[in-house]
């Protein structure tokens, strides 16, 4: 008798534990499909089936790398035993950038409420319309198709020269592979952006990929070399502050005097900042750095005064503190605060004392500091890679614009187009949703550029 009970008890036991399985089988899925049709859409296809009941739920995940969220897409269907159905992610609205990566998966549910999560399965965004060559090691991948082998090559050595400083200065680690694709003329590039990209823009970064986009003809390849490290920069620099919430914010002026210092190796001015830097020295009339951590001047000859300031200041950190301090000043802006209480802790110095020590060092005269209230800027979080559950995240970020303006501005006169700075409305809403320090970076990469190109 108790052996029976026991062989019931068991018998129960199984038919309890094959009940769910049997109970999850009826929807199968027959193909998954993911096609990238760069820069137009992207298509993610399912083809789907149950044997219990007719398939009534449908939803799309999209998990991209380097987004802390996942996005859920409803594709539209006609309920039934058999699916078959596609979500198209229209790149012209909600733009990704070649390089982007990430993961999908289908959440399925019948009317008799069988549920089936397909496996995650990666994508790539690739931009087809170009024969890339590639070179690559675990820090950074380069990508070009115009130039020949020594272009590509000459470009890719020179941004892992400058990888390799800034590691050692910085104590930074590349832990995300950096992607730059060099377009091979304006038009090129023009064709693979954003949409919405400003007719300057001579490329764009895309600090939550590790992705840069530039536009670099082959003849212009010393130029290339200093805009691809400018902006390589300013990408490993942002990867070592970033948060789980986005980038969190550093004085501008370090931050660009960073990617101009690791320019050229070693780190040099060339005339086009040291001429504006000695005459600003001559004629006392240097910026505050309390005033270059903040947003930099459009006007294109107070930007060149504006980046050789901070290279020059970078320079200076450098020279009477060492390198170490500059790792342990990023390390700050990791966590986070007001940028005085920064400096003063690892510097002993706040902004303005900083300031009359470098004006000391490099033979201008001291400034008298104003009273002022507390009102510098801060660091801040900005969330830009917020959870957006209705539509896919990307934010393009305008940046340095090599070519177009080059061929937009005369030679004398290199006003930059600042209709398009902080005030226009569509970049505005970028600053609203996007990394706000890397925006006004671009914009100021565009005047930087300008300002290379016309000399
Ligand atoms: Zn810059």
């Amino acid at each position: 008798m108790k052996r029976i009970l026991i062989f019931l008890l068991f018998a129960v036991a199984f038919a309890a534990l094959a009940l769910p399985a049997s109970a999850a089988d009826p929807i199968t899925v027959n193909s998954t499909k993911f096609v990238n049709n760069f820069r137009t859409n992207l298509i993610f296809q399912l083809d789907t089936q149950s044997s219990a009941g007719k398939i009534n739920q449908i939803a799309l995940l999209i998990q991209l790398d380097g987004v802390a969220s996942s996005a859920r897409q409803i594709p539209e269907f006609t309920p039934g035993a058999q699916v078959q159905t596609k979500y198209e992610w229209d790149l012209i609205r909600t733009y990704l950038p070649p390089g982007a990566t990430g993961k999908y998966w289908w959440d399925i549910q019948d009317d008799q409420g069988n549920k089936l999560t397909t496996d995650k399965q990666s994508f790539r965004v690739d931009d087809i319309q170009h024969q890339w060559q590639k070179l690559n090691n675990s820090k950074l991948a380069l990508y070009w198709y115009r130039g020949g082998d020594s272009f590509g090559k000459a470009l890719f050595d020179r941004a892992n020269q400058a990888i390799e400083m800034l590691e050692k200065d910085t104590g930074v680690v590349v832990d995300q592979t950096v992607q730059i694709f060099i377009y091979g003329s304006n038009d090129d590039l023009k064709k693979s952006i954003s949409a919405g990209a400003q007719e300057w823009t001579g490329g764009q970064a895309f600090p939550e990929y590790g992705i840069v986009v530039v536009g670099v003809e082959p003849s212009n390849l010393e130029w290339g070399k200093d805009a691809t490290t400018h902006e390589l920069t300013h990408q490993i620099i942002h990867q070592k502050i970033r948060s789980p919430l986005g980038d969190l914010s550093m004085p501008r002026w370090m931050d660009e005097g960073l990617a101009v210092y690791y320019e050229t190796i070693p780190g040099t001015l060339d005339s086009q900042f040291s001429t504006p830097l000695k005459r600003a020295i001559q004629n006392d009339t240097l910026v505050p750095m309390r005033t270059l951590s903040g947003n930099f001047p459009a006007d294109s000859s107070a930007a060149n005064l504006a980046y050789a300031q901070s290279y020059s200041m970078v320079d200076f950190i450098y020279r009477k503190y060492g390198k170490e301090k500059m790792a342990e000043l990023l390390q700050e802006f990791k966590v986070g605060g007001a940028y005085d209480d920064i400096l003063r802790k690892i510097l002993g110095v706040d902004t303005d004392s900083l300031d009359n020590q470098w004006r000391a060092d490099i033979g201008a005269k001291p400034r008298v500091i104003p009273t002022r209230n507390a009102s510098q800027p801060t660091a801040f979080p900005t969330f830009g890679l917020s959870t957006d559950y209705s539509t896919p995240v990307a934010g393009a970020k305008p940046t340095a614009t090599p070519q177009q303006v080059a061929q937009n501005s005369s030679a004398s006169s290199a006003v930059p187009q600042s209709s398009q700075a902080p005030s226009d409305p569509g970049v505005s809403i970028q600053l609203c949703s996007g990394s706000m320090a890397v925006v006004l970076l671009g914009l100021l990469g565009m005047v930087w550029s300008m300002k290379r190109r016309t000399l």
